[in-house]
């Protein structure tokens, strides 16, 4: 008899865990969430294609025919939360759905494990291809249908999935809010404090609006329980201090990158990356970068840092 992969029950959610939490080398453990109403039956994420052995059990474990699921919901296009779209819509044929920004790149994975690096000029060349390969295995399962902020997915029963933007870590990202037992799902938006990689924001102002819209949501919603992808369930005190806790690891990141561009002006991008990693603990990671380059553009943009040839200067 092997060990359940379901780790936790919250009413219609069953939470399946994949890989090992405070995982090293900047990987932390997915989870993924089946919900079942009394019609239909949802998955949250796919998961990372190194997880799909756990997938394959938790269809058993939760007695699920592949055939019945109804509805893959994505939160955004990262590659541990699709890595199993493909292998998905081959085996049950669920509608996958998800936001429209970054359907191009659920579309082709070699697209999405790229783009995170190659969109940004100051990208080293990182091998992305055995870790890619890791992640999202060999077929990609484009998303059938958008969703955006307020839409609603009723699985029968009183079991409603509303969908609430919530962007800036990820420019497509969604969370999905179950209305009769006031469960809030969110993926990457709140990283866990033992996460190993700096945090990873696209948008800085982005980012902090949505920690904002997640206080407010919390309190005038009366949110009940938070089901997190990389963390453990926590009540609505709790995620408010891991909301605290990520705006102050965004603002260090600031901090750090503006401390180190006075102390070494000229200094190249990447060792200011690596600087600001130092500072909060954080692996030497590639997608540290996309943080970096984020704020990079914001501080320019308010005419605060400025690059001349290779190297960046504080000039605020
Ligand atoms: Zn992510």
């Amino acid at each position: 008899m092997t060990k359940s992969v379901i780790s936790h029950q919250f009413g219609p959610f069953s939470v399946v865990s994949m890989g090992l939490p405070g995982d090293h080398e900047g990987k932390t453990a997915t989870r993924v969430f089946f919900v079942r109403g009394s019609e239909k039956i949802a998955l949250i994420d796919s998961g990372l294609y190194g997880g799909l052995g756990a997938l394959k059990q938790a269809f058993s474990d939760l007695d699920i025919e592949r055939r019945d699921l109804d509805y893959l919901l994505l939160t955004h296009e990262h590659m541990d939360h699709v890595g199993n779209n493909g292998w998905l819509k081959a085996e049950t044929g669920a509608t996958i759905m998800g936001h429209r920004n970054r359907a191009d790149r659920v579309a082709d994975n070699m697209l999405n494990a790229k783009t995170i690096v190659h969109a940004f000029p100051e990208g080293e060349h990182f091998d992305l291809n055995a870790e890619y390969l890791d992640w999202m295995g060999p077929t990609e399962g484009p998303i059938d249908t958008f969703i955006a902020e307020g839409d609603v997915i009723d699985l029968g029963g009183g079991i409603e999935l509303e969908v609430v933007e919530m962007m800036g870590h990820s420019m497509a990202e969604v969370g999905y809010f179950e209305r009769s037992t006031r469960t809030l799902v969110i993926a990457d938006p709140l990283l866990p404090t033992f996460n190993p990689v700096l945090y990873l924001y696209e948008d800085p102002h982005v980012m902090r609006g949505t920690f904002d819209k997640i206080e407010r949501f919390l309190k005038e919603r009366d949110v009940q329980t938070v089901l997190l992808a990389h963390d453990d369930a926590k009540s609505a005190a709790e995620t408010q201090e891991l909301v605290k806790d990520c705006r102050m690891r965004v603002n260090k990141v600031e901090e750090s990158m503006v401390h180190h561009l006075k102390e070494n002006p000229g200094i190249s991008f990447a060792i200011l990356r690596d600087k600001c990693c130092d500072d909060q603990d954080k692996v030497h990671e590639w997608r540290a970068l996309v943080s970096i380059d984020a704020s990079l553009k914001d501080m320019a943009s308010k005419g605060l840092v400025e690059k001349r040839g290779d190297g960046w200067h504080y000039t605020g």
